[in-house]
């Protein structure tokens, strides 16, 4: 395993040789610890290059629906952002029930879209956790890359 592909996000990436997402969920086993993205934490080992194929291919809308997440309460979804779910032809996955939702709404909409599409289908406990997960700790993202940097991950 070589690691001479730069992360898009940080060198503190996810487990998963290949993944661009950072590691932002740590599995602790015989002591140490591994950061996983929320992608593949708690996925089977041999769904990974799956999954991490996946994400790659949304890396963009996963981007983006990052950046929502993390916009004040309450402000709309910018239209530089509207543009990118568009530009892939998934300008709905900022809809909830067809209507137009503020910025961190959208956001968490489509992310979880995304996280159906990317984690294996029938894994519907796994993605509650997930989800759980998210809504605390995604947002925050930053703080716990720096953590984990802290542990020496
Ligand atoms: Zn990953």
């Amino acid at each position: 395993m070589s690691d001479e592909n730069e992360t898009t996000y940080d060198r503190t990436g996810c487990f998963v040789a290949g993944c661009p997402l950072p590691g932002s969920m740590a599995t602790s086993t015989n002591g140490s610890s591994q950061w996983f993205c929320h992608m593949h934490h708690g996925a089977p080992a041999t769904s990974w290059a799956d999954i991490t194929a996946r994400v790659s291919n949304r890396l963009p809308l996963l981007e983006a629906a990052r950046r929502l997440s993390n916009l004040p309460p309450r402000t709309a979804v910018p239209t530089a952002i509207a543009q990118t779910f568009e530009a892939s032809g998934r300008g709905a996955m900022l809809l909830v029930d067809g209507k137009r939702v503020p910025a961190r709404t959208a956001g968490r909409h489509a992310m979880g879209v995304l996280e159906k599409e990317i984690r294996t289908p029938g894994q519907q406990q796994a993605l509650e956790t997930v989800k759980a997960a998210m809504a605390s700790g995604f947002r925050s993202m930053g703080e716990l890359i720096a953590e984990s940097e802290e542990i020496g991950a």
